[in-house]
């Protein structure tokens, strides 16, 4: 997989990208043997065996801040007692039409970012690096569960994380996933790299940017926490078809929602940046 970026940045999205790419049954173990990456799947060494793979999956067991959750009481970012660690109507998006790679394994559709787009939270800067699927969704509201999840993940200069993911729906054809689901591969265990796809995030995310927003963890091992996530509250739709598409070469790779363990979920506005 090819990686952009040098240094310590690098080497942390190699391991990101380890944990993303591998999101799906059947992974091939050999693939990640050179990296000493014990090997972790949805199936029999699936969520509820991650946390004793490995030292460094410790967290995927004993984290008490873990990613996803069932998103279910949510407070307004009023209440006095969060508003230190969350500022309302602080959050910012940039993005735009981009030549993005795009980078089919077969085992996951991730899309990759050299040069990212900008979110801010907080006054913070997050440049997104990649976005790629979870099917079907991995984070419910009130229980209910979405045909599909979309994981934008940015990372501040000092390495920090955070992630918007996107419900996905069924309904009408979007043509801003054209991109994405005209070059899915045929089948699993097709590996492909496409350089310079012309992907409009802007497009692909829901107009209303009103998000749930939580402190949480990665959902896939090292499920290392201290990830910002935002779960914007309208989904995106796409058709039946583009979701068979997805169907073909992407699912069963969400891990089961996770104790809120007294974390709040704050409802809040992202405002796009020509708002
Ligand atoms: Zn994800």
């Amino acid at each position: 997989m090819r990686i952009a970026g040098s240094g310590a940045r690098a080497r942390l999205l190699t391991a990101l990208c380890f944990a993303f790419a591998c999101a799906t049954p059947g992974f091939a173990w050999r693939t990640l043997a050179q990296h000493e990456t014990p090997h972790w799947d949805y199936a029999e060494h699936g969520p509820a065996t991650w946390g004793a793979l490995s030292p460094e999956f410790v967290a995927c067991a004993e984290g008490h801040s873990q990613s996803p959750i069932d998103i279910r009481d949510v407070r307004t970012t009023e209440e006095p007692s969060v508003r230190t660690n969350f500022r309302p109507a602080s959050l910012r998006i940039v993005h735009n039409l981009g030549a993005a790679d795009l980078i089919n394994t077969g085992h996951s559709i991730q899309v990759n970012f050299p040069q990212g787009d900008a979110l801010t939270i907080g006054g913070e800067v997050y440049s997104l690096v990649q976005f790629h699927f979870h099917g079907p969704s991995e984070h419910t509201v009130r229980g209910r569960r979405f045909p599909m999840e979309m994981h934008l993940v940015h990372m501040s200069a000092e390495r920090k994380l955070a992630v918007i993911a996107v419900l996905i729906e069924q309904g009408k054809p979007n043509k801003a996933f054209d991109p994405i689901c005209s070059n899915l591969p045929a089948k699993r265990g097709v590996e492909d790299h496409l350089e310079h796809v012309p992907i409009d995030v802007e497009l692909i995310m829901p107009r209303d940017r009103s998000a749930y927003r939580y402190d949480g963890s990665l959902t896939t091992p090292p499920c290392t926490e201290g990830v910002k996530w935002i779960v914007l509250r309208q989904p995106a739709h796409i058709s039946a078809t583009q979701i068979r598409a997805f169907r073909k070469v992407l699912w069963k790779n969400n891990r089961p929602v996770q104790p809120l363990n007294g974390r709040a979920v704050l409802a809040d506005v992202m405002q796009a940046e020509d708002e």
